[in-house]
């Protein structure tokens, strides 16, 4: 079957998108444990970009696990699965012109890899935040991890399923040192230094 696909060649590229937006389109990936400050982050982020008038879309566990990924679990095979939807679907979105901020988990190391693969190393901007565990548990935003430590949940980051924190992140936040204010501060720095189209 899939000898038989052939990719159209189609006119309007990637950079005549951006230019149309006049502003550059990348991924900003934020990994870390559940409770670090992902979402809160992006969510920040995305309102900054956003009052600068540049496109910007997020994609999350909300969005994505109850619809495309609905038909997975949290096993190592079903997270990589996960993963590697959610980098195809924002390598569209990348080339379509947005500015698409993704907050996940991603604990491993290899998925990350590949995302960066899918979407090209120079639109992956990975953002490591940092957390501590015991700050992410004292926090426990979803109950998620009492629940875990009580046994209700099989497969849980940081309690009994592992993370693999990157090597060298582009960024790099712990939230237990740094406000989400600053936070932004810091990404849009970053940003700021990655070329227009
Ligand atoms: P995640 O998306 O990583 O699971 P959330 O963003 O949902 O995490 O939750 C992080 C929680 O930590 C939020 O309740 C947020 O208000 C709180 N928090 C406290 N300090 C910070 C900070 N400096 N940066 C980000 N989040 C913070």
């Amino acid at each position: 079957m899939e000898e038989n696909v052939i990719r159209h060649s189609f006119n309007v590229t990637k950079k005549e998108r951006s230019s149309l937006k006049k502003h550059g389109a990348f991924l900003i990936w934020f990994t870390g444990l559940s409770g670090s400050g992902k979402s809160t982050i992006a969510n920040a982020v995305e309102i900054a970009l956003s009052e600068k008038g540049i496109h910007t879309y997020t994609l999350d566990g909300d969005n994505v696990r109850k619809g495309l990924n609905n038909n997975l679990s949290f096993s190592p095979e079903d997270r990589t699965e996960n993963i590697r939807r959610i980098a195809e679907v924002a390598n569209l979105m990348v080339d379509a012109g947005l500015v698409v901020l993704a907050a996940f988990v991603s604990p491993y190391k290899q998925d990350r890899e590949n995302i960066k693969n899918i979407v090209g190393a120079k639109n992956f901007v990975e953002v490591f935040v940092n957390t501590p565990l015991e700050e992410c548990e004292r926090r426990d935003v979803k109950g998620l991890y009492a629940k875990a430590r009580a046994g209700e949940i099989q497969n849980f980051t940081g309690i009994n399923a592992p993370y693999e924190p990157p090597v060298s992140p582009a960024i790099e936040i712990d939230t237990t040192k740094v406000t989400v204010k600053e936070s932004v501060v810091k990404i849009l720095e970053y940003i700021d230094s990655i070329p227009i189209i």
